[in-house]
């Protein structure tokens, strides 16, 4: 019955499978943080810049959603007066 065996091995890694987490400074917060980040695009736009999971959630976010906001309100603006010509 090697089936449960492979099972395991295929689709739940053990700890050791797990490469070390990197780690990296929170270019908005300054923390000193474990793993990938997250890109901070709109708010820093440097190559290789990151920032942590809560500047992430509480700045980065909503700076894309504010901006994905006034670029729609452009486009509805922008087409009105285009249909009003
Ligand atoms: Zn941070």
């Amino acid at each position: 019955m090697g089936t449960e065996k492979w099972f395991e091995k295929k689709f739940f890694k053990t700890p050791q499978d797990e490469p070390p987490l990197p780690q990296f400074e929170c270019c908005l917060c300054t923390d000193d943080c474990d793993g990938y980040g997250h890109n901070p695009y709109p708010l820093v736009d440097e190559e290789g810049a990151r920032c942590c999971d809560d500047c992430n959630a509480e700045e980065v976010i909503p700076a894309r959603l504010t901006g994905v906001m006034s670029f729609n309100e452009f486009l509805n603006r922008d087409s009105s007066e285009v249909a009003a010509l």
